[in-house]
């Protein structure tokens, strides 16, 4: 029986990895879950998977929480502190990181320093902090398995070999994209994009920020970004292609010529049933794809004019951790007032392009070191929304 943790369970993620706990009851016990500020989400799925314990993040909505636990013999938390104390609970195996932004980071590095097998989806935190999150996995003897589709594709392409990917023989990557709801346009096409058009995903169906991110491209960047970091690949070894039936996963390319692709259809439970039930294969509820049906599958070079975002994940890549931590910090901010109406879309790349030039790329090893970086250009940031609006 493997013990899992879900933070962020009341999200996409959350939500998809349950659904396939919910499968194989006799394989997962859930031991903790959290949300943020939905207290009725949480308390529902509470009631369907009797974990130990149940954090609430967000104090503010936690009127009359711990007393509905206390009912139902659940421990509760409130405040964000819980999520260090349920990722690094000794009786957790498995802890699914599924929160969005920064938010995540802390319970992720909680997670890896205490050993735990991290199903990560919160690829913010990796851009942020990837070389501590890979150290503390390597001292605890942690393992990270990918939840991020990309990254999943490229691990199930990859020999395991003395518990991490194998990359010995590997010439680099493709990480495919959809292109998101807006490829093929034209920059002067996309001024009075609203928040609900750039929600309505072609292929995926996910949290809010995150389809901000895939119309804008800078999911794909912070993916190159995580790439780097999870398969130790310098930026010249990634490359993105667009693909817009989102069938191929990525691929892997290595020396002798081969390319290996993973397919499978647009839906997270695939990735997420490959990395709980690894190393075995365990059903998701998804259907296999069948050939026959799939038709042609097409591939085109990413816009980086009109989808500036991509190319400056790159360039904060090559520059160094410090301006990887500016591009997140940036893009966080922005995509937050855009999704409340207070910058345009095309603002979002302007603001992380102004506070990745501005804020240069110091060096940052410590978390103190990241922590600071990161508010320093997220009060950037809100000052040049601020002129903006
Ligand atoms: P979502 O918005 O649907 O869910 C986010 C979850 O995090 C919710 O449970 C919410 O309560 C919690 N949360 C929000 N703010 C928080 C805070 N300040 N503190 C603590 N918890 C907080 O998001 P999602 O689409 O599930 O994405 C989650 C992460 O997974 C993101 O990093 C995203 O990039 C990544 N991801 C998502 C998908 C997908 O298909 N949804 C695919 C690949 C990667
Ligand atoms: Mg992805």
């Amino acid at each position: 029986m493997k013990r899992v943790a879900v933070l962020g369970a009341t999200g996409s993620i959350g939500r998809s990895t349950l659904d396939v706990v919910a499968r194989h009851p006799e394989k997962f016990q859930v031991t903790a879950l959290s949300a943020h500020g939905d207290v009725a989400g949480l308390k529902e799925l509470v009631g369907q998977f009797r974990p130990a314990t149940a954090v609430l993040t967000d104090p503010a909505a936690a009127e009359g929480f711990e007393a509905w636990c206390r009912q139902q013999g659940v421990r509760a938390l409130v405040g964000p502190q819980g999520l260090d104390d349920i990722a690094a609970d000794a009786g957790t195996d498995l802890v699914v990181a599924g929160i969005v932004g920064a938010a995540g980071l802390s319970s992720s590095l909680a997670a890896a320093s205490a050993g735990k097998t991290l199903l990560l989806a919160n690829k913010e935190a990796v851009v942020m902090a990837g070389s501590l999150l890979m150290a503390a996995l390597a001292r605890s003897g942690g393992r990270l398995l990918p939840l991020d589709s990309e990254h999943n594709a490229i691990f199930q392409c990859l020999p395991f070999r003395d518990g991490r990917p194998d990359l010995a023989g590997v010439d680099g990557i493709w990480l495919t994209a959809s292109g998101g709801p807006f490829r093929g346009r034209q920059l002067a096409e996309l001024a009075d994009i609203t928040p609900e058009q750039a929600c309505a995903h072609p292929k995926w169906s996910m949290g809010r920020k995150i389809s901000v991110d895939s119309a804008t491209l800078m999911n794909k960047g912070l993916e190159v970004i995580e790439a780097h970091h999870l398969f130790g690949l310098s930026a010249d070894r990634i490359q993105v292609v667009v693909h817009p039936e989102s069938t191929i996963h990525s691929l892997v390319a290595y020396r002798d010529g081969s390319l290996l692709a993973q397919l499978g259809a647009p839906d997270m439970r695939i990735p997420i049933a490959h990395a709980l039930g690894f190393p075995e294969r365990i059903e998701s509820g998804v259907r296999p794809l069948n050939l026959l049906e799939l038709g042609a599958l097409h591939f085109e070079p990413p816009d980086l004019e009109t989808f500036r975002c991509l190319a400056l994940a790159f360039e904060a890549l090559n520059s160094g951790p410090g301006a990887s931590i500016a591009l997140n910090a940036a893009n966080e901010e922005a995509v937050a007032a855009f999704l409340d109406r207070r910058l345009g879309f095309l603002g979002i790349a302007e603001v992380v392009a102004d506070v990745l030039h501005s804020a240069g790329s110091p060096a940052v090893t410590t978390l103190a070191d990241i922590l600071a970086m990161d508010a320093h250009c997220r009060a950037l940031a809100r000052d040049r929304i601020n002129k903006a609006s």
